[in-house]
């Protein structure tokens, strides 16, 4: 196991600047997800840390030792892609214990790292069989345990999971979870998918542009995220995004946004907030059927357990979830008007100048307990 961390990592290929400085650590057992949309340099940071990239200029370390200029298999990494890769004319176990024989691991060791592995994975009853007779799960599992049997000081996982249907991916991902919990290994794993990150992560790094946003825990990056950005990138149905206009008075400030006017108290953001803002409100901070705002019910999407209403409140979009066993979920139409309330001390200000957040998170927001331990 070992620390990671990337000192003013910079990555410049031909014209196109794909991290412009990254600077990230990454603590001993943790399981971080580096998380952003399509292009924002997530896979090249995990090739630069692998070694299958060189920084342009900048520093790398694993276990307190500088690596960017040593070769891959100097690293002691271990990396699994979203295509598995495995053999297809060996058997399960020698496509595991294949990276022993790689590195020279005398022979009469192999049994009892394969099966410790396979016994972790569940593969025992697999062991004889090609790839070609395993179902997606199973040849990722395969894939895991090559990876793991000569346990890395660091694991990196390139959306590994991309490959397997909804439900499969679900499996694995509560497997990944405990595989680290059982193993402790310091996981770098590369995902576009929040949930993924969410349900994973001990830390989540989320970038855009080459720019990491946030380094934080899952509840962090929820409940507080550091600008619009990462608001409206992490939650399902995204958060709300709406401009107000923010003025701050002797007794507190006046949000004005979607034709509503509501005050805060001071401690609930910066002194130096005022001005023009965006008003960030996730769902499940909107409750209908109460309160004395009003809105106009664009779209009712039911989902089972609940319904996503899509509203319209003095021209701001905004969007909420109701559970279906609430009475008045049966009711909500298109073109009514319904009453709602926000809470308020959950409301995310951003200035929309600078995009950064402006609550002070002393006070506001629900206190963050919720994390995944490092194992
Ligand atoms: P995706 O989720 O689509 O894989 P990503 O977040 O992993 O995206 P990267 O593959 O790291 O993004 O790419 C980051 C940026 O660097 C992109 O603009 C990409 O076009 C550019 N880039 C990556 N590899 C190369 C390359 N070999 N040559 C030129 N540009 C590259």
């Amino acid at each position: 196991m070992a620390a990671v961390s990337f000192k003013h990592v910079r990555k410049v290929f031909g014209e196109t600047v794909s991290i412009p400085s990254l600077d990230l650590d990454i603590r001993d057992g943790e399981f971080v997800c580096l998380l952003g949309p399509s292009g924002c340099g997530k896979t090249t940071t995990l090739r630069m840390l692998a070694g299958l990239e060189q920084p342009t200029s900048g520093a790398i370390h694993i276990g307190g030792t500088e690596v960017q200029e040593l070769p891959p298999a100097k690293r002691d990494i271990a990396m699994v892609f979203q295509s598995y890769a495995l053999y297809p004319h060996l058997t399960v176990a020698q496509n595991i214990v294949y990276p022993l024989k790689k590195r020279g691991v005398p022979k009469q060791e192999w049994p009892a790292m394969l099966n410790n592995i396979a016994q972790l994975l569940q593969l025992e009853p697999l062991l004889e069989r090609k790839p070609k007779q395993l179902s997606g799960g199973q040849q990722q599992r395969v894939a895991l345990g090559r990876a793991l049997i000569r346990k890395p000081k660091v694991f990196l996982l390139d959306e590994p999971l991309s490959n397997l249907d909804a439900k499969l991916r679900a499996h694995m991902r509560a497997e990944l979870i405990e595989l680290h919990q059982r193993m402790g290994t310091t996981t770098v794993y590369v995902t576009h998918d929040q949930l993924e990150a969410m349900t994973m992560s001990t830390r989540i790094a989320v970038m855009n542009g080459g720019v990491l946003q946030q380094f934080g825990t899952p509840d962090e990056i929820y409940y507080r995220p550091a600008n619009q950005f990462v608001a409206g990138f992490i939650g399902t149905p995204a958060m709300s995004l709406i401009d107000g206009d923010l003025q701050r008075d002797d007794t507190g400030f006046s949000l004005h946004a979607g034709g509503v006017t509501v005050r805060l108290p001071h401690a609930a953001l910066r002194a130096d907030a005022s001005g023009e803002v965006c008003v960030g409100i996730r769902p499940e901070d909107i409750v209908l059927g109460r309160g004395t705002l009003s809105a106009r019910i664009k779209v009712v999407e039911p989902t089972g357990h609940e319904s996503i209403v899509l509203m319209d409140c003095g021209g701001a979009s905004l969007c909420t979830r109701i559970a279906s066993d609430v009475p008045l979920a049966a009711e909500l139409r298109a073109g009514q008007s319904v009453p709602f309330e926000i809470t308020l001390a959950r409301l995310h200000i951003f200035s929309r100048q600078s995009g950064q957040r402006m609550n002070r998170d002393d006070t506001n927001v629900t206190s963050i307990k919720r994390t995944r331990d490092a194992a």
